[in-house]
């Protein structure tokens, strides 16, 4: 086992560094206040590569493995969490579900421009009555000719109102339950696709979360992605890879909490001391770097994996797992060591509690990765 950062691996990761440090940090306070989608920052992160990084050169993507992805995400959310999940959909949920399932013609209209960022993406696989129960979908899709027709409305999607293509889940044979749901590709703009709510969150506030609705919405037959029947197979498959991305971020947003911790701990006094002299101080923090550390070795272990090419399910959400829980208790950590400072918007860690608290939630909850990894021990 080699613990040590191959050269590409140590270039992506300086290079996210830097472009979240200079570029992402000075507006991440206020698009949080006004709850404003960093368009510029999207498009920045596009020209870089990091809008595809999966994907082969030959489709405009950057051809890199997912522990590159990883040390990005990481980096990116670990400065502002709202950019990270665009740029996770995009990556894992968008880009890899076309390359991996989608036909040459698909590929070449719509995986392009979304790998290298000209466009963007949203998947929608969310109902009000399907979250962890995904597979009860109400939207339907009837075939008519050479097309179907979209009826139904999507919760919760993320990039949803600045995507320019959708991937959205339907069911085109109701009675036969999760065997019967396709994915088909849905371009903005395409008659009966509307944006019907945009959602008003606790953290993760200037990414863009909204309801979809569809109104006898005719897509081509063409936009299906793998045989009709395949879309739920096909989104739990994504959803797989999607949460080494969730971890990356959850990764990011302990870390950026540790380092406000330690800075913190050794400025402010109490006592006529430093805080970090107290064991108390010193205790919490010791706990939140090791958690950290145990979160990064699950996550690029998922990655190791999933790019070795062997199942890596049960990895992935034990990744998501532990690294989501380690973000949340390190965010509670950091506003109890930053005392009442850290509980006003001034500081960042109040920030960084309403963020991490999302990440035990999309992509399949908390609940649901430990059934993941339970039912691939007990078979
Ligand atoms: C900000 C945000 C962004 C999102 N982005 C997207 C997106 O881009 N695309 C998309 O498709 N969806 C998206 N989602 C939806 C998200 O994936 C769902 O909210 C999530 O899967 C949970 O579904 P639910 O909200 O319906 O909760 P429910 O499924 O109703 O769950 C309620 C509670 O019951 C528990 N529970 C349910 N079933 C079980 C079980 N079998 N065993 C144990 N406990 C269980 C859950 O863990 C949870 O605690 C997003 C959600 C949010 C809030």
């Amino acid at each position: 086992m080699d613990f040590s950062l191959n050269e590409t691996h140590s270039m992506i990761r300086e290079t996210a560094r830097k472009f979240a440090d200079e570029r992402i940090a000075p507006g991440t306070i206020d698009r949080d206040e006004k709850e404003e989608f960093p368009r510029e920052i999207v498009r920045e992160l596009g020209e870089l590569g990091f809008m595809g990084m999966m994907v082969p050169e030959e489709w405009g993507g950057s051809g890199l493995d997912t522990t590159a992805y990883v040390f990005a995400l990481e980096e990116i959310s670990r400065v502002d969490a709202s950019v990270g999940v665009i740029m996770s959909v995009n990556n894992s949920l968008v880009c890899y579900g076309i390359n991996k399932d989608g036909t040459q013609a698909q590929k070449e209209k719509y995986l392009r421009d979304l790998a290298s960022g000209k466009k963007l993406g949203a998947f929608a696989l969310s109902e009000p009555e399907a979250g962890s129960d995904a597979s009860n979908q109400r939207t339907t899709a009837d075939r008519d000719g050479d097309s179907y027709v979209l009826n139904g409305t999507k919760n919760w999607i993320t990039n949803g109102s600045t995507a320019d293509i959708v991937l959205v889940m339907t069911a085109t044979d109701k009675a036969k339950g999760a065997k019967g749901i396709s994915t088909f590709i849905v371009e903005k703009g395409t008659p009966g696709f509307t944006v019907a709510k945009k959602e008003r969150k606790l953290g993760i506030r200037s990414s863009d979360t909204v309801s979809l609705s569809f109104a006898d919405c005719r897509v081509p037959a063409a936009n299906r992605i793998g045989a009709e029947g395949d879309g739920f197979r096909f989104a739990m498959k994504t959803l797989e890879g999607g949460r080494i991305g969730i971890a990356a971020q959850a990764l990011g947003i302990a870390q950026a909490c540790l380092d406000a911790s330690v800075s913190y701990a050794k400025e402010r006094k109490a006592f006529d001391r430093p805080i970090a002299e107290l064991q108390a101080i010193q205790f919490k923090i010791a706990d939140m770097a090791t958690n950290i550390d145990a979160s990064r070795m699950l996550t690029l272990k998922a990655a190791a994996l999933k790019d070795a090419g062997e199942p890596f399910g049960p990895d992935a959400a034990m990744a998501k797992l532990f690294a989501s829980h380690t973000a949340v208790e390190s965010a509670l950590e950091a506003i109890q060591i930053h005392g009442g400072y850290g509980y006003v918007r001034e500081y960042l860690v109040e920030r960084y509690l309403r963020d991490a608290k999302i990440t035990e939630i999309y992509e399949g909850t908390s609940e649901i990765q430990r059934v993941v990894i339970a039912r691939s021990l007990l078979r």
